[in-house]
């Protein structure tokens, strides 16, 4: 074997793996981001790290540099019922950063011990004997083939470890869509909206540097339609949208099923979203590829005999998490048990 370790993607759930990893292990890491700077790929995200997510770099001895926050930082949520034209605020601990800015960070952190090899996409993963045969394409379209005894799909929402080695663990997927405007809202506001006729999921916007960031996450069919159907419903509420000045879209997923969280098998382990590891309720995934990664590196710098048991084991606490999300998720997006929450005022912070 070329490597011991191949880790495919270098999102919060790789680069965190990666630098968690004993340097005594050979590891190689692909990701199609570039190294540094604007070019190459974003992920298109909220850019809100919850208080899970603080809790893990709390565990992990980090601390966030202030370049990455973004301006202002924001301490409530308006709510939005579309149904029932109900709109309530809660206060959310969520610290807003930049998520390329993030991203590029989490990597620069990753030892030198690691190969790392950026602006890089994989092909492919086939079995061979005692292990896997990895095909990547370098930043100039060049073919590699590398050897490797352990593989970690840390490659997000739409991961190809996932889709060639499980075809059989498919998860339901939506469009997310996000576009950015100038801010012209005289007050910056987080908001959340429910409106079951445009998606059974959520839409969002967020106030950030100056940008008035709008995003939902719809069924793949109809998203196009339905985000536009959506802004329009929501002009009428006072939020102002105008030309945008970026579009983004990727898709995410939506896991409705305990099966849906898949952490793999015969010396492949699926991290982060791969995983399907997400919440349904409020589509938050950093703390989830963070605590998977942090997780994982110690199943495998422990040399354990059987590591993916181990690890189907060590997240088990996790996944029953999830699975209370998705429950959340349900009651939250059945119009009914939202009036009903919404109407008690529970939680709402009166701003009269
Ligand atoms: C619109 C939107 C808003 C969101 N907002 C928030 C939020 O505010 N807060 C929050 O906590 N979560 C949010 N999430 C969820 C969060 O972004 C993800 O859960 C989190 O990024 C998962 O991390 P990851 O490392 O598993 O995957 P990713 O962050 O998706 O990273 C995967 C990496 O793999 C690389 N990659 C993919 N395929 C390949 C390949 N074939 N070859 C090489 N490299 C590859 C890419 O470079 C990518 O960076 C949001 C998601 C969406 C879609």
């Amino acid at each position: 074997m070329d490597y011991d370790i191949a880790i495919v993607g270098l999102g919060p759930a790789g680069s965190t793996l990666a630098r968690l990893l004993s340097p005594s292990f050979k590891i190689i890491a692909l990701d199609k981001k570039h190294q540094s700077g604007d070019a190459g790929f974003h992920k298109p995200c909220g850019g809100l790290l919850a208080n899970d997510a603080q809790k893990s770099f709390i565990r992990q001895k980090l601390n966030l540099p202030t370049d990455i926050l973004s301006n202002p930082q924001i301490f409530s949520v308006k709510t939005y019922d579309l149904q029932t034209n109900l709109v309530r605020n809660y206060q959310r601990t969520y610290v807003s950063f930049n998520r390329h800015k993030f991203d590029l960070w989490l990597k620069s952190l990753i030892p030198s011990s690691v190969e790392v090899h950026h602006n890089t996409l994989c092909k492919e993963v086939m079995r061979i004997i005692e292990g896997y045969q990895i095909t990547y394409l370098d930043e100039n379209n060049i073919e590699h083939k590398i050897t490797t005894r352990y593989v970690v799909g840390a490659d997000g929402a739409n991961s190809l470890v996932r889709r060639m080695r499980y075809p059989s663990h498919s998860i339901r997927q939506y469009v997310a869509i996000q576009q950015w405007f100038s801010e012209k809202h005289p007050h910056p506001f987080y908001s959340c909206i429910f409106d079951n006729q445009s998606t059974n999921c959520y839409a969002w916007s967020i106030s950030k540097d100056g940008s008035f960031i709008f995003g939902g996450a719809f069924p793949k069919k109809t998203a196009n339609q339905q985000f536009e159907n959506l802004k329009e419903k929501l002009t009428q509420q006072g939020f102002i949208f105008g030309e945008p000045h970026k579009t983004e879209k990727c898709l995410v997923i939506y896991p409705n099923r305990f099966r849906d969280f898949y952490t793999g098998n015969e010396n492949i382990f699926l991290i982060g979203e791969a995983a399907g590891f997400i919440s349904a309720s409020s589509l938050e995934g950093i703390s989830y590829a963070l605590d998977s990664a942090e997780i994982l590196s110690k199943i495998l710098n422990s040399a354990d005999p059987d590591p993916n048991k181990r690890y189907y084991f060590k997240t088990l606490p996790l996944r029953l998490k999830l699975y209370s999300k998705i429950v959340k998720a349900k009651i939250l997006t059945t119009p009914f048990w939202r009036k009903l929450i919404m109407k008690s005022k529970f939680q709402h912070i009166n701003m009269e």
